[in-house]
């Protein structure tokens, strides 16, 4: 192979096809790119629609960023040619196709690399051969994880010290060993994957991952240091391997065209609730979004929406479902009758995708019910609005822990069980429970603690990312580091 062509680093960024991954790693891109590094993104085709635009502004602006596509193996795994993202997965089994799919990408990814003059790679947890990948082209692997250090780290001593074996039910309380705080949790909390303890494509995967990490380059993080100082060490000591937070990367996206137009076509509805929420006094209105990935069945959204009624305060909920007519399948059975009508100016419903970022910044918004997704979870706490936490599965249940115990900065809605599919007739949270969490979260002594604990860490977030801060200079550490490691 020839020499490399100049002295620019160039880093190869390989993203997890789901928006909680792709937009992080996409704007991680572009923040490098903005520090002078040469950056290019593997995406597949119908994932690249949605970043394209942002990326030619980039472009535009001077900055060196390009895409590299590889076709996503949609035939090969049996799913639908139009479906190349987890966002448009509906079912368990289609889920199973959507990972292998994944482990299919290693031979494209491993030929783009060859093929080019790359100092380092930059790939999602998800793809765990990402780092033998990297290590056959004599190139540094950072792994990605979409989530925060203190829910990394959880994971790690539950894995490890597996804690949950030791009680007598589900439902029984145990605390989690060795950690900086008193954290507890019960079984019922914890993925299922991990609790049956039985082997499978799940379990596997993780093992893979983990193994991967450690014979990684480092950690990547999407999140600032001050947020969580010691799970930041711990875990970077219980792997063995340095981790950078670089976070909240989000807020590189300075202009409302940029901070709306990634992940999906943003819905008619999410255009209008701005216009509707310049209306609104300062801290009033309550965000309500579960993310790209969540499923409500009818019986639960309807507890939602009674619930958001009952409380009395003005909100906006996004339901990921389209408007249909009475006669079609799957109308608004979900909606109590005449809810929009009693609620008119008051609640505000956006069907689709909505500019949640933009959402966030709106002087109006004065709490945020979400399913602590990491992504949703720090857009919350950069924008200083403090969080109603509904965590449903994922490590969404120990990101809910850093809110509600450890930050201070929420109040827990009684999430009590981890559900990737939930059952169609199951309430898991009653609507008695989502009104009291929304009212203690709006109203009262206790609301504002929580929100000027939330603004104190919004205003860390933005002095992390400004050059001299924390993440700032994590940045820079980095780029020496890996400039060293290129000559
Ligand atoms: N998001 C959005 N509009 C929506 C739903 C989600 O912009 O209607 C964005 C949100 O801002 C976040 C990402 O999608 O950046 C979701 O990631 P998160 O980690 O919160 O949750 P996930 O979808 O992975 O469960």
């Amino acid at each position: 192979m020839d020499s490399k062509p100049h002295n620019k680093l160039h880093i190869y960024f390989l993203p997890m096809m789901s928006p909680g991954h792709m937009i992080p790693m996409v704007d991680m891109a572009r923040i490098f790119a903005g520090r002078g590094v040469k950056a290019t993104l593997i995406l597949t085709p119908l994932n690249a629609i949605l970043v394209s635009k942002t990326i030619e502004r980039d472009r535009d602006l001077g900055l060196e960023i390009i895409i590299r596509l590889i076709n996503f193996p949609s035939a090969e795994v049996g799913l639908p040619e139009d479906i190349e993202n987890h966002s448009s997965i509906t079912s368990p089994e289609m889920s199973k196709k959507m990972y292998k799919a994944k482990e299919l990408l290693q031979q494209p990814v491993e030929k783009l690399l060859e093929e080019d003059f790359p100092d380092c790679l930059v790939a999602d947890m998800m793809f765990p051969w990402a780092s033998d990948v990297a290590t056959k082209r004599g190139i540094p692997r950072l792994v990605f994880h979409g989530t925060s250090a203190c829910a990394l780290h959880v994971n790690h001593i539950l894995n490890q010290q597996k804690p949950y074996k030791n009680i007598e039910s589900d439902s029984e309380v145990f605390v989690l060993p060795d950690l900086p705080n008193k954290i507890t949790m019960t079984r019922r909390q914890l993925p299922d994957y991990m609790r049956d303890g039985t082997e499978n494509h799940l379990t596997k995967l993780m093992e893979k991952i983990t193994e991967s990490v450690v014979t990684s380059y480092g950690v990547v993080i999407n999140s600032f240091r001050e947020l969580e100082p010691a799970y930041s060490e711990l875990y970077s000591k219980l792997i063995g391997r340095k981790v950078w937070h670089v976070g909240p990367v989000s807020l590189c996206n300075r202009d409302n065209e940029d901070k709306s137009c990634k992940g999906s076509k943003i819905s008619l509805s999410g255009h209008e609730c701005l216009t509707w929420l310049d209306s609104k006094k300062p801290n009033s209105v309550l965000y309500v979004c579960f993310g790209s990935l969540s499923y409500f069945s009818n019986v639960q959204l309807l507890e939602i929406a009674m619930g958001l009624e009952n409380s009395g305060q003005e909100f906006i909920w996004v339901v990921r479902k389209e408007k249909k007519t009475k006669e079609e399948e799957g109308w608004d059975e979900w909606l109590p009758e005449g809810f929009e009508k009693r609620l008119d100016g008051k609640g505000f419903i956006i069907r689709g995708w909505a500019p949640q970022v933009l959402i966030l910044d709106h002087a109006a918004i004065g709490g945020f019910m979400t399913h602590c997704g990491w992504n949703s979870m720090l857009e919350g706490v950069t924008a200083g609005v403090p969080l109603i936490t509904w965590p449903l599965f994922a490590e969404q249940f120990y990101n809910e822990k850093l809110v509600t115990d450890i930050l201070r900065i929420g109040v827990g809605v009684g999430s009590q069980e981890w559900c990737r599919w939930p059952d169609e007739s199951k309430i898991f949270v009653k609507r008695k429970d989502i009104e009291k969490a929304v009212v203690q979260l709006m109203v009262g002594e206790e609301a504002e603690e929580n929100r000027s604990r939330a603004r104190a860490l919004g205003e860390m977030a933005k002095k992390a990312v400004q050059k001299g801060g924390s993440s700032y200079n994590y940045l820079s550490a980095l780029l020496e580091e890996l400039k060293l490691n290129s000559n």
